[in-house]
């Protein structure tokens, strides 16, 4: 099946809701670099999905993490997606079209609260999570087998679309392939009235790596990895359109979307705090 180029800019304007849905304030630093030289030191670790709408359009991007896989990986559930999508007035049931960015078990959690929607997937992150790389602890240690069996019965059901790298999903939506943290990893551009924002899921996890162009220590292919910086500097129009998936800059820099969603859901369409960034 020939992919869509991406030959056309976007003209809809989307809005974008960063939902924080857990966060583990445990982690350390030797947890997330590799070669660190404190290793000790305290790095606490955010989790996050999103949710894009515009006029009347939605698509959800990551479904968050399973709250038994949480207690198990030792993460805390913040508000999970299905809280988040309802405090925003979205029906899972409505729900018609999910972006799933790769298939670690915090991006596809709540899988079945979404029950009438059509999934999207990168073909080589399927490939990768069916096939022999999986044989090796290293590779498996970030999925649940149990997500990705859900997956195949998404396939035989006709709900799940396997796409190639470059691939448009709507008018001002299109993800990118960048390998590197897994096989199929894939970034989110979306057109929003400031500009190009990448959601760069995990191609990112803090900023930290984007500044200083080092790997995340969960890792498929680091020159993958590391020239997938590149690609999201080609993507957004700037550093402060980029949002990683798991940093707790983010809540400080990024507006509420409304006061009673305080620190729980974002509007990273809107831009950063002055400095942005910058850590
Ligand atoms: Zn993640």
């Amino acid at each position: 099946m020939p992919d869509k180029t991406i030959m056309t800019e976007g003209h809809t304007l989307w809005e974008i809701y960063a939902i924080r849905y857990g966060n583990n304030p445990r982690r350390t630093r030797g947890e997330n670099f590799i070669l660190e030289k404190r290793p000790a030191d305290p790095m606490p670790m955010d989790f996050y999905c999103w949710v894009l709408k515009a006029q009347g359009k939605l698509i959800v991007v990551d479904t968050g993490m399973d709250p038994e896989k949480a207690s198990r990986h030792g993460h805390d559930i913040l508000c999970t997606p299905v809280e988040a999508w309802k405090a925003l007035e979205i029906d899972p049931a409505s729900v018609d079209t999910v972006i799933l960015t790769h298939a670690h078990y915090d991006h596809l959690g709540h899988l079945d609260a979404l029950e009438n929607a059509h999934f999207l997937m990168q073909a080589e992150e399927m490939s990768y999570v069916t096939g022999p790389w999986m044989q090796r602890p290293w590779f498996r240690r970030a999925y649940e087998p149990d997500e990705l069996a859900r997956l195949v019965h998404l396939l035989h059901a006709g709900r799940l679309t396997l796409h190639g790298r470059d691939h448009e999903i709507a008018d001002g939506v299109s993800v990118h392939w960048v390998g590197g943290h897994c096989a199929g990893q894939e970034v989110v551009r979306v057109k929003t009235a400031r500009g190009w924002v990448v959601l760069a899921s995990d191609a990112l996890h803090y900023y930290e790596e984007y500044e200083r162009g080092i790997p995340f220590s969960v890792a498929f292919n680091l020159s993958d990895m590391i020239a997938g910086h590149e690609r999201i500097r080609e993507l957004a129009d700037s550093d402060d359109h980029v949002l990683p998936a798991h940093d707790p800059r983010i809540v400080q820099i990024y507006p509420a979307a409304s006061e009673p969603l305080k620190e729980k859901v974002l509007r990273v369409d809107l831009p950063p705090a002055a400095g942005g960034n910058t850590g």
